[in-house]
């Protein structure tokens, strides 16, 4: 049984757009379906404003969806409140990307991590000294820095102060929401590794949020592309970067340097904007953009299919591009 079940999952927000207009909806996730194995890293793409951070609110049940299902193995969370939400919580846990506004500038990091102890474990002070020394290891950081404040440490250090608060708890599956977008790309590399890492040593889960394949590429076994709040591809790594099947994938790709001159793709430059999620195009969301698009593209909404054995893919045109 996957550690979670992700089924016709939407978000639409209402908004005004002054007295007499229509009421419109940003439909921000928009029938979204998958599931995550235990042990498993899931990657995440899309430009910016698909709707990647409102699907990991909703897995948090921060929000709540506007229908759809969320189960963790057979537990169905888009109904659970009080207790049972608490509890649910310290099995899930997240990774911002700007870790510095997700941590208190007031709170030591020994009071931050300390903080999470308390409420979802039941260690003793010793033990959650020792268990924090253990964490600032586990993420490279010196357990002698516990007192120092969150504004003493560098961009990278603070991620690593995030990913060590998100340990603490021992969940079963972390969302690491642009873990690496606001930091140095030499730093990137480190914070990817150091995931890698827990991820092999811990087995827990990660849904790994970016809006850049090439950060992905190497760290995840699944990956799954988003396009205006809906999957267009989904397929194991290996195969949707050596081979991608949708359009958008493609040119996703495209995009990314490969110093290897064999792999080495034709840019496909995509015309236009992302349209507006108030609004989105009929049919097909991408066919406004697609180098490829026919007539039917504009009137049917393709169907997120198995195309070939554990490759999703929403394309009309799948078997003839
Ligand atoms: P991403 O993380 O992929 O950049 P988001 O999930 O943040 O995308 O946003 C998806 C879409 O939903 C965007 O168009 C955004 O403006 C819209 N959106 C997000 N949160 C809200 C909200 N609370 N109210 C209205 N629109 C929202
Ligand atoms: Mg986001």
């Amino acid at each position: 049984m996957p550690l979670l079940t992700v089924q016709h999952l939407k978000k639409y927000y209402p908004v005004s757009r002054g007295l007499f207009a229509r009421p419109a909806q940003v439909r921000a996730v928009d029938d979204v379906s998958f599931s995550l194995n235990s042990g498993e890293t899931l990657g995440l793409v899309g430009e910016s404003g698909c709707g990647k951070s409102t699907l990991s609110r909703l897995l948090l049940r921060l929000e709540d969806p506007t229908s759809g299902s969320i189960q963790m193995e057979d537990l169905e969370l888009t109904g659970i409140k009080g207790e049972a939400l608490r509890r649910m919580r310290g099995s899930f846990q997240m990774i911002f990307q700007d870790p510095y506004g997700s941590l208190n500038p007031r709170m030591s990091i020994f009071s931050v991590l300390e903080e999470a102890l308390k409420l979802h474990t039941s260690l003793d002070a010793a033990g959650r000294d020792a268990r924090i020394r253990e964490l600032l290891k586990m993420v490279g950081l010196n357990p002698d820095y516990a007192r120092r404040h969150p504004h003493q440490f560098s961009g990278g250090q603070r991620q690593r102060i995030g990913i060590a608060r998100a340990l603490a708890v021992n969940p079963k599956f972390i969302i690491a929401d642009e873990p690496v977008s606001a930091l140095d790309v030499s730093v990137q590399a480190q914070i990817v590794n150091l995931l890698q890492d827990i991820q092999r040593e811990t087995g827990i889960a990660f849904l790994f949020i970016a809006h850049d394949l090439a950060v992905v590429e190497h760290i995840c076994h699944r990956i799954m592309v988003m396009y205006l709040g809906r999957l267009m591809e989904s397929a194991p790594a290996d195969a949707l970067c050596s081979d991608p099947l949708h359009p958008y994938t493609k040119a996703l790709l495209s995009g990314v340097p490969q110093i290897d001159p064999s792999k080495r793709r034709r840019r496909i430059i995509l015309k236009g904007d992302v349209p507006s999620p108030l609004n989105p195009p009929s049919g097909c969301r991408f066919h406004t953009r697609c180098p490829f698009a026919v007539p039917r593209c504009a009137e049917e909404i393709p169907e997120f299919r198995e195309v070939r054995p554990g490759r999703f893919c929403a394309c009309h045109l799948v078997e003839k591009i």
